[in-house]
C-alpha cells in the first residue's frame, strides 16, 4: 500500500493551499476530493473578494484584517493574472445607520492596517455621482477606496496546479470513507482504494465534522451559515459598491462579475452543510439592488444565475455577522491530525502556513527548508 507523508481531504482553497505549502517543503502529499474537480463547493461560491474585510473592523477583528491585507499584497504580486485591484464605493445616505465620519474612520484604519497599500481613500465629488448609477435621493457622500477581486474557482485551481507542479498528487471523484489510526493513518476510499499516511489534514469545508467523525477525531461546535448571491443581466457598473441593506443594515456588495452584476450576500443559519438558495434570499438581494440602483431596476427574470455557499462559523449566540471570522483548528494524535474550521479565501496561504507549523514536529525529518509560498508565483 502506498504511503504518503500527508493526505489532505478536500480540494477547496484550503486543501489546495495546504498541499502547495507541504509539497514546497518536500513532503509527499496526496489530495483526496470527492467531486470531479477542485473548487466545486464553497470555494466557487464566495463573493470573490481578496480583501481585508472592512466590516470586520466593526467587530474589532484587527488581526484578521491585518493578515488578510498582507495576503492581498502577496496575491497581487504572485498572481496578477488572477487577482486585480478594483475601485470600491460606499454611499452614505441621510437614513444610513453608519455615518460619514464612521465610514471615514474605518477607511483610515483599513489603510493603516494595509501598510499604505490600499490606494488613496477619499470622497467622490457630487458631480460624479450620476456616472456611478446610484440612487441620489438623500445621498450625502460617496467614499472611494481600493480593494481587490478574483475568480475564486480559478484561484483555487491555480494553487492546486502549483501543488501538483511541486509533485503533490490529486485524486478526484474519490471520497474518504474510513480512517483507521495505528502508528499512522490507514485511509479507505469510496472507490475501494486505500493508502497510508503519517499525517492527515481535514480541509473538508462545511463537511469538516463529518470527516472528523469517520475517525472519532475531535470536532468543533459550529454553525453552517449559508450565503447566497445573484448575478443580474445588468452590465457591470464601473466599480464595486458596498451598501447597507435597507431591510436590516447588513453590508451587501454589488460587484462587476464577468461583465454582469453580482449581488451578495445573505446569512441564513442551516442545520445541514448543503447550500441551497431560497426564494426569500433572492427577493432580499433583488430588493437591496433595486433600492440603490432604481434607474437600472431589475426583475426576477433578469437573474442570470443564483449560487450559494456555506460558511463554517464557531457556534455562538451572536448574529452570524457579529461572529469571529478567524480560522479555528482541531488537532489530535500528537499533532499528526489538523482539522480546518472556517477561514477566508484571501488568507488561505497564511492558514496553510499555520497548518504546516502544527505538523512540523511530527514531520520534521521529511521536511526540507523549501521555498516559502509567500514568494511562489501562481501558474
Ligand atoms: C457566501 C460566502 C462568501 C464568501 N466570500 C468571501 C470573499 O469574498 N473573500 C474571502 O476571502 N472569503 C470569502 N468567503 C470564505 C471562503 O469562501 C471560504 O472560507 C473558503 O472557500 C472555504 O474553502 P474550503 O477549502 O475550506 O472549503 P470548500 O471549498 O467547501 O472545500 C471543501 C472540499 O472538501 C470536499 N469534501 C468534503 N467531504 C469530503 C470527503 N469525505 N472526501 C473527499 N472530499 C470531501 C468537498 O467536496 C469540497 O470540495 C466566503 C464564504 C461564503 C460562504
Amino acid at each position: 500500500m502506498k504511503t504518503y507523508d500527508l493526505v489532505v481531504i478536500g480540494a477547496g482553497i484550503h486543501g489546495a493551499g495546504v498541499a502547495q505549502a507541504a509539497a514546497a517543503r518536500g513532503l509527499s502529499v496526496l489530495v483526496i476530493e470527492r467531486r470531479e474537480a477542485a473548487a466545486m463547493e464553497t470555494s466557487r461560491a464566495s463573493s470573490k473578494l481578496i480583501h481585508g474585510g472592512l466590516r470586520y473592523l466593526e467587530t474589532a477583528q484587527f488581526r484578521l484584517v491585518y493578515e488578510c491585507l498582507r495576503e492581498q499584497r502577496l496575491l497581487l504580486q504572485n498572481a496578477p493574472h488572477l487577482v486585480r485591484r478594483s475601485d470600491f464605493f460606499i454611499p452614505v445616505y441621510r437614513s444610513s445607520r453608519r455615518h460619514s465620519w464612521w465610514i471615514y474612520l474605518g477607511l483610515c484604519c483599513y489603510q493603516l492596517l494595509s501598510g499604505g497599500s490600499i490606494s488613496a481613500i477619499g470622497k467622490v465629488p457630487p458631480q460624479r455621482w450620476e456616472s456611478l448609477g446610484l440612487n441620489r435621493d438623500d445621498l450625502v457622500a460617496v467614499f472611494r477606496y481600493g480593494d481587490a477581486q478574483t475568480d475564486d474557482q480559478a484561484l483555487t485551481r491555480a494553487v492546486l496546479a502549483s501543488a501538483t507542479s511541486l509533485s503533490a498528487e490529486v485524486r478526484f471523484n474519490t471520497a474518504l470513507s474510513q480512517v483507521a489510526h495505528e502508528a499512522g493513518y490507514r485511509l479507505s476510499f469510496s472507490d475501494g482504494g486505500a493508502v497510508q499516511c503519517r499525517a492527515l489534514v481535514n480541509a473538508a469545508g462545511p463537511w469538516v465534522n463529518e470527516v472528523a467523525e469517520l475517525a472519532a477525531l475531535p470536532r468543533q461546535d459550529l454553525d453552517w451559515v449559508q450565503g447566497t448571491h445573484i448575478v443580474l443581466r445588468q452590465p457591470a457598473f464601473p466599480g464595486c459598491f458596498y451598501v447597507e441593506a435597507p431591510q436590516d443594515g447588513r453590508a451587501v456588495f454589488v460587484l462587476p462579475w464577468r461583465g454582469l452584476t453580482l449581488v451578495g450576500t445573505t446569512e441564513v443559519i442551516l442545520d445541514h452543510p448543503q447550500a441551497s438558495p431560497t426564494q426569500a434570499e433572492i427577493d432580499y438581494l433583488l430588493a437591496v439592488y433595486n433600492h440603490y440602483f432604481p434607474a437600472h431596476k431589475c426583475e426576477s427574470w433578469d437573474i442570470e444565475e443564483v449560487f450559494a455557499g456555506v460558511r463554517v462559523l464557531p457556534r455562538d449566540s451572536r448574529q452570524a455577522n457579529r461572529r469571529s471570522r478567524e480560522t479555528l483548528y482541531a488537532t489530535a494524535h500528537n499533532g499528526t491530525y489538523v482539522g480546518i474550521y472556517g477561514g477566508k479565501l484571501t488568507s488561505y496561504r497564511a492558514t496553510a502556513d499555520k497548518v504546516l507549523q502544527m505538523l512540523t514536529p511530527a514531520l520534521r525529518d521529511a521536511m526540507r527548508p523549501g521555498t516559502s509560498t509567500a514568494e511562489l508565483p501562481l501558474p
